[in-house]
């Protein structure tokens, strides 16, 4: 069975723009022996001064993951910083790559410059150095494929200079992860910029009831809208980008009667509302089951440290053996 391996950084309770992520990564576990994890030493590469939540929304985003259905039967679900031979792999691989694949990394400059605007300094080592410990982190359990976004093709990319690299200069260890681009819908936030807790315009995967009334109900829609038979234009709003992907096959009605006054907001969004709580409720329902046992989630994290540390350790002996340490 090949290997897949992912990560996601410890954010804490997860939005409905993971929902589409976690979905994919649920099917995959049905096809692939897949390792999951817990960024958390990622998490540091940006976050090294606000460290206090990490240990709570390792735990918060974990149970999410379980309640959509990831298995700790099927895959293994683990923390990046409880499997050490992570680090080691990453200093091996910061030996032997050159610095300037670091810094041609598309993205690098990017976020340097986003943090800055926001007065923050992320142009640490460990920054720079953070495609490298994902390269670690993919190689390490030496896995075929990586489900990624197109603007992770560059990492992935590297990542694979660097496992060449290693097979040329020392010993062919690693294979050529390839990368699975999963489809995933783009959700705006309720303002129709970026989903984000950051911006505060996010909707929790696990939010009441009534917070996702709360929030459908503040959605942005077409600003020409006064009365409710005005004629509305639904590609400039929230709601119908939503529609659009929960209710597809009745978007060109919608539309349809978006345009012709035939709808008002209130309705429309009435209409999501119930769509988006079918399908968040029994996800919630999991949700509870879950917390409600003791342990449960520390447990599964235990028990997929001990399962990865083995892969782990057999792909560190082969590397040891190859440089000579
Ligand atoms: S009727 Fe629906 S799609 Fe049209 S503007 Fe209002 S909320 Fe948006």
């Amino acid at each position: 069975m090949e290997r897949i391996l992912s990560g996601m950084r410890p954010t804490g309770r997860l939005h409905i723009g993971h929902l589409s992520v976690l979905e994919n990564w649920r099917r995959l576990q049905e096809e692939y022996s897949c390792f999951f994890f817990v960024a958390d030493w990622h998490a540091l590469t940006t976050s090294f001064d606000e460290t206090g939540g990490l240990r709570a929304n390792t735990l918060e985003m974990v149970a999410d993951w379980l309640a959509v259905g990831l298995d700790p039967e099927k895959s293994v679900i683990f923390k990046q910083s409880d499997v050490k031979e992570h680090a080691e792999l990453h200093l091996i691989f910061s030996m032997i790559t050159p610095l300037s694949w670091l810094e041609r990394v598309p993205t690098y400059k990017d976020q340097v410059q986003q943090f800055q605007e926001r007065g923050k300094d992320i142009m640490m080592y460990g920054f720079l150095g953070y495609p490298l410990l994902q390269a670690a982190d993919i190689l390490m359990y030496r896995a075929d494929a990586v489900p990624v976004g197109e603007d992770q093709l560059p990492h992935l990319e590297l990542c694979r200079e660097v496992g060449r690299r290693f097979n040329h200069m020392y010993t062919p260890i690693f294979p050529d992860p390839k990368g699975l681009l999963s489809k995933v819908s783009l959700l705006p936030g309720i303002d129709s910029r970026k989903m984000s807790k950051s911006y505060a315009n996010d909707i929790g995967i696990f939010c009441q009831p009534g917070e996702l009334k709360k929030m459908i109900n503040s959605m942005i829609t077409d600003p020409a809208r006064i009365k409710k038979d005005d004629p509305g234009h639904p590609e400039v709003c929230v709601v119908h980008k939503y529609h659009k992907i929960y209710r597809p096959d009745e978007l060109p009605g919608l539309e349809e009667q978006c345009r012709g006054g035939g709808i008002g907001c209130v309705a429309c969004k009435k209409m999501l509302q119930e769509t988006l709580d079918g399908i968040l409720k029994p996800l919630r329902e999991k949700r509870m089951e879950i917390i409600a046992r003791p342990g449960y989630v520390e447990e599964v994290l235990l028990e997929g440290a001990s399962r990865a540390r083995k892969a782990a350790s057999e792909t560190m002996a082969l590397v040891r053996e190859a440089v000579k340490i």
